[in-house]
């Protein structure tokens, strides 16, 4: 059976693709391209000569049947012009596709502008949220945020620079002056991480504009730290329980688990 291949392509650096990468494409009956310019220029670089077909986000669905007709008896490559297809790029229909007529897929792994943007923010890595790109307009752009305002883990969104500033000072207004790291040009000559406060990255980047291709990278939400009840608010939560004829050491575990207080605490207090 013939092989559906997902292959990322560099975001920047041309040496950033696999030798595997480089094999498959040659091997390939057909080459599914974003656009088959930038892939061309790819190719020729690599001296590759597959045939290309276009396969992007305005004929995604017409071309799934050509698509399918090749697949029948040949394998496919799918590319999108830089990094992995299928991430903020077209690929998702017809991987699924695919799957649902029971073709294999076969990803390789390779670039994408996520990985090395999340591990040189010098944020946490043990977990993080990929949003794509972030809403364009302030009304959704500010409730999107707001959803996420409690979320641990870091957050990872594609951003145009001429947006940048306006999405930095409403993250702050939002999320308060977290930090973020601005990762910029990516593998490419002009690579920056902008790191700091919300506030501080915007002020640099209101001085100097930014250009290029950019990923943010913003600190998860802080842990909230418990607030300990004072003995007030103790004695009124057991007395309002043993109005309601709860027995002492039903309350003192209730209590206990939502003051922060000892459970022993509670019933020495209940006690005086
Ligand atoms: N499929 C790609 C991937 O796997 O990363 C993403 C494609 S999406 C249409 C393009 C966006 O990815 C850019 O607008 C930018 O936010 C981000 N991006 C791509 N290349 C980048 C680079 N070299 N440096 C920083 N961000 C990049």
């Amino acid at each position: 059976m013939a092989t559906l291949y997902i292959v990322p392509t560099p975001i920047g650096n041309l040496e950033d693709i696999t030798l595997r990468a480089l094999r498959v494409l040659r091997e390939v009956a057909l080459i599914a391209a974003e656009d088959t310019r930038t892939t061309r220029i790819l190719l020729q670089h690599y001296s590759i000569t597959t045939p290309l077909t276009s396969y992007h986000e305005h004929n995604k669905l017409i071309k799934l049947d050509r698509l399918f007709e090749t697949l029948q008896t040949a394998d496919v490559a799918l590319v999108s012009d830089a990094g992995t297809p299928g991430i903020s790029d077209p690929g998702y229909e017809l991987i699924l596709a695919a799957i649902e007529r029971g073709i294999r897929v076969e990803p390789l792994p390779g670039a994408s502008a996520i990985i090395p943007a999340l591990v040189g923010s010098g944020l946490p890595t043990d977990g993080f949220v990929y949003l794509g790109f972030l809403p364009r307009k302030d009304k959704s752009l500010r409730q999107f945020l707001g959803t996420l305002q409690q979320e641990r883990r870091t957050l990872l969104a594609y951003e145009s620079p001429n947006r940048l500033t306006d999405t930095l000072a409403v993250l702050a207004e939002v999320f308060g002056d977290r930090q973020i790291c601005v990762a910029r040009e990516l593998s490419k000559k002009f690579e920056t991480f902008q790191r700091g406060r919300l506030t501080e990255v915007l002020a640099h980047y209101q001085a100097e504009p930014p250009r290029g291709e950019i990923v943010l990278v913003i600190a998860g939400a802080p842990p909230v730290e418990p607030v300990e009840w004072d003995e007030a608010q103790v004695i009124a939560a057991l007395q309002e329980r043993l109005d309601q004829g709860e027995s002492l050491s039903s309350a003192a575990r209730s209590i206990a688990a939502e003051s922060g207080w000892d459970r022993r605490r509670v019933y020495a207090l209940a006690n005086k």
